[in-house]
């Protein structure tokens, strides 16, 4: 007996030297290529989950693709023994301006968009997924209306979707890029320019809260949620979508070809346990948790496989990276097929690329 739990305990040893080894030669090589480009690098190894330091290993290492002269650091990414999956060290705050470029898709442009049936159809697309997302869970307001707020808006479309189905909601937009904000403002939303904890509003204010592909951004997502959870009002909602690491592409491409890492951009990915833990942190319950397909993670996938065998501009004609921003019939058929295909992953496996989020204050206080 003794000499089993002897062996177990030598190959335990073996194994967390040979993991901090992996990890430190993967956290030296970003370094080096770090240095090389004067890039800032943030070493924060806190899991966001469970607050350990050191209880990580190495899964893989993911190196920008979509957008050219960014930086070609690989990095690494990290899973701690609580199940959370994160980049270490990540990119520096003082270096958005350079992994956020001007190109960058969610900026969008000054161009008015063509009236096209694509964009119709794209349009009807955010419409029927907030009909389905959000509005069965509004809690019901007398005397006023709605006020429901959207961090990181953009330009606004996701409040457009919101007036279609809700004509007399107020809403509001919360973002970075003043660019993207007047355009939100000039189709009539009100418009909050900033970041979250540093701009004034007034707590409680909003019914609901959405966030759609923020989270997973941010250095901090147990202070960003905190930050959400205290804008909504007692019986408010919230509506998060991120990715999520529950689903088997994840699993299949984690060590860094999967799209869902949109390297070096996404610093957190969640599971639907790991989320739901953060939601108690701060204070909110989850009352419903729910993937859907994104095609985008899949173009994504294969962009990073076809830049291994073919020429980048090859790459980005088959797989164009921008194709999110789906302003071509080709973009759209590309979407398409690839939002099939993660569809049949999800019925297979029970989970697709993305996960929908509705979480409300927590009815006993947070411990
Ligand atoms: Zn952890």
């Amino acid at each position: 007996m003794i000499a089993i739990l002897y062996g177990i305990a030598r190959r335990t040893a073996k194994t967390t030297k040979k993991r901090s080894n992996t990890l430190n030669t993967t956290v030296e090589k970003a370094q080096q290529v770090a240095a090389r480009e004067s890039f800032q690098l943030e070493h924060d190894n806190l899991c966001v989950i469970c607050g350990q330091r050191s209880h990580v290993n190495v899964i893989g290492a993911v190196k920008e693709h979509e957008y050219e002269n960014t930086t070609a650091i690989a990095f690494p990414v990290i899973q701690c023994q609580c199940g959370h999956v994160y980049l270490f060290p990540r990119p520096s705050i003082s270096e958005l301006g350079r992994i956020y470029p001007p190109t960058y898709y969610a900026f969008g442009d000054d161009s008015e968009e063509p009236d096209s049936w694509v964009l119709r159809a794209v349009a009807r697309g955010r419409v029927k997924a907030l009909e389905t997302r959000l509005v069965p869970f509004l809690p019901q307001v007398a005397g006023r209306p709605l006020r429901i707020l959207d961090i990181g808006c953009g330009e606004g479309k996701f409040l457009d979707a919101i007036k279609t189905l809700i004509p007399e909601a107020q809403t509001y937009g919360l973002d970075s890029s003043s660019s993207a904000l007047s355009r939100a403002e000039r189709k009539g939303h009100k418009i909050i320019h900033g970041f979250i904890g540093e701009v004034e509003i007034e707590p409680q204010f909003f019914d609901a809260v959405i966030c759609l592909h923020v989270i997973e951004h941010v250095a901090r997502p147990d202070q960003f949620l905190n930050e959400c959870r205290n804008l909504l009002q007692p019986a408010g909602v919230m509506l998060f979508e991120t990715p999520t690491i529950d689903t088997l592409a994840f699993r299949v491409f984690r060590s860094g070809v999967w799209g869902g890492y949109h390297a070096p951009r996404h610093w957190h990915l969640f599971s639907a346990s790991s989320f739901a833990r953060l939601a108690g942190k701060a204070g909110l319950d989850v009352k419903h948790n729910e993937t859907y397909p994104i095609g985008t993670f899949w173009v994504w996938t294969f962009h990073v496989l076809a830049m291994k065998w073919l020429p980048r501009s090859i790459a980005d004609t088959i797989f164009p990276p921008k194709v999110i921003v789906g302003r071509r019939f080709y973009d759209f058929a590309l979407l398409a097929a690839t939002s099939i295909l993660d569809s049949l992953i999800k019925l297979s496996s029970k989970a697709a690329g993305g996960m929908w989020i509705i979480m409300t204050h927590r009815s006993a206080p947070p411990q």
